[in-house]
């Protein structure tokens, strides 16, 4: 293995692992390059299996235990745990550093110091002492937008600074940015600063922005605030290289219906509902967006998951969380089409009839349908996808926010609200052409991007990772 080395390092939840795989994907189509995915066991056995045969990506290992730490066997992810366990998990990855220390001083035996860029993730902060002690250049994949990326920052360097009166509370690295009590992380809010979270974030985020770049899967003309921001707090050099495609691994059962759904409609006149890869609403709010969306009289295709039972009390029966007759009807009037699982996203997406998407605003989500010019009704539930609701709200004026957080008084004014905004965004109001107009622009530029400055941020990035010296690094 001659060739330039990338040794990406993500975090154990698939919300990291995909954006790292994704990544490595990119970064494989320039064929210059070695590409190595480091990890725990069983998510390299989970990456392997959606590697495609010829891939010239390598996996390698880090041996770790979860029982040692108190966690059950075989928690690799934080997808098989609670939440309550998290912390402990978090915890326990700091574990993995003399293996990952031990992997790279072998590479580094093997091909030199200069042939190797660490990418790590901003929860591995503790991978910048690493690769300063060996002498290795060390970069960040930050895994969401800048803009949420840097409010959310700001905030856990800062906990405890809140008090739960203020309404509006300024930034403390950026007073110029208001954010609302009710987009403030649960989190933060009972934090003292001195909780064992608190601290494990403060720490890895303090340690990342010692690295000596941040990568982000954004666009620069897109988040010209959320990266002024991110570079006033990181003090880093942040290159912007997305969007990059996402290849999410999609289940074997999904029909076509869709489509013909789809195709039967004329163009952008289809409203897509969904609320991500692992969120879902409380039962008596899936009652009121149903009443909203059977009242807004657009067709729309709902990808339609089991409320959390944490917040309903074990309700699992399909027919409460619905009105009565809801699913008969709207497929009798040929209205609506529900998706029960997992759904296409990214073809949906692309596809003209869809006109809006009624989304949580996860990051993923949000380039998927910036990407293809569609405006979006918010309705944010947790963590990034407030400040990335917020920002397309208020900066880039293609999101109407109708829901925020996961209380019962998340959806402010119920049903009604729903309808509304998707008069709002999908109708002929002089407001819904401008927020139409503003998404189909951004398209644009997003696709320029990939041949211009995203491009052109990529080639940066590599270039400066491999010809900084062991002096520079010191
Ligand atoms: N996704 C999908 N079908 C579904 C639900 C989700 O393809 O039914 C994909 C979606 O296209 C996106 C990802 O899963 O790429 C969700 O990522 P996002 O950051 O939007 O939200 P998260 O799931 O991490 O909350």
């Amino acid at each position: 293995m001659d060739r330039e080395h990338l040794l990406l390092f993500p975090f154990m939840a698939q919300g990291h692992l995909i954006p790292f795989f994704n990544l490595a994907k990119l970064i494989e189509q320039r064929k210059r390059f070695a590409i190595t995915i480091v990890n725990t066991p069983l998510n390299i056995a989970k990456l392997q299996s959606s590697l495609p045969p010829n891939s010239a990506i390598h996996l390698m290992e880090l041996p770790f235990s979860s029982s040692e730490h108190g966690l059950p066997p075989n928690s690799e992810n934080t997808d098989s745990l609670p939440l309550h366990l998290f912390t402990t998990f978090f915890q326990a990855t700091e574990t993995l550093r003399p293996a990952f220390e031990h992997l790279v001083s072998n590479i580094i035996q093997q091909q030199g110091h200069n042939r190797l860029c660490i990418v790590a993730d901003m929860f591995f902060g503790w991978t910048v002492e690493s690769a300063k002690k060996l002498g290795v250049f060390h970069s960040v994949f930050v895994t969401s937008g800048a803009y949420a990326s840097a409010i959310i920052f700001s905030l856990w360097l800062h906990t405890p600074l809140l008090a739960e009166s203020y309404d509006e509370v300024p930034l403390i690295d950026f007073p110029e940015v208001k954010i609302h009590h009710s987009q403030l992380i649960n989190a933060i809010v009972s934090s003292d600063g001195m909780d064992p979270t608190t601290v494990f974030l403060r720490q890895q985020i303090s340690l990342s922005f010692q690295s000596s770049e941040l990568l982000l899967n954004t666009v620069e003309e897109l988040e010209r605030e959320g990266l002024r921001l991110l570079r006033n707090i990181s003090r880093l050099p942040v290159w912007s290289i997305g969007p990059i495609a996402s290849t999410v691994p999609s289940s074997d059962h999904i029909s076509d219906s869709w489509m013909k759904f789809l195709d039967s409609n004329p163009p952008a006149s289809v409203l897509y509902v969904s609320f991500g890869s692992q969120n879902a609403i409380p039962a008596s709010q899936m009652m009121e967006l149903a009443l909203g969306l059977e009242a807004g009289g657009k067709p729309f295709i709902w990808v339609i998951r089991a409320p959390p039972r944490e917040i309903e009390d074990g309700e699992d029966d399909r027919i409460v969380w619905l009105p009565e007759g809801f699913e008969d009807r709207i497929t009798e009037k040929k209205q609506g089409f529900l998706v029960h699982g997992w759904a296409p996203q990214p073809e949906i997406l692309s596809h003209p009839s869809t006109g809006a998407f009624l989304s949580h605003c996860g990051w993923n989500s949000v380039l998927e349908s910036l990407s293809q010019g569609v405006p979006i009704i918010g309705w944010p539930l947790l963590g990034d996808q407030l400040f990335n609701s917020k920002m397309m709200e208020e900066e880039m004026g293609v999101c109407v926010e109708i829901a925020r957080g996961r209380g019962a008084d998340a959806l402010r004014n119920g049903w009604k609200w729903v309808k509304e905004a998707i008069e709002l965004v999908m109708g002929g109001t002089e407001e819904g052409r401008e927020m139409r107009r503003k998404a189909s622009k951004i398209r644009e530029m997003m696709a320029g991007a990939l041949k211009g400055s995203s491009f052109k941020a990529m080639e940066n990035f590599l270039e400066t990772a491999f010809s900084t010296t062991m002096n520079d690094l010191k």
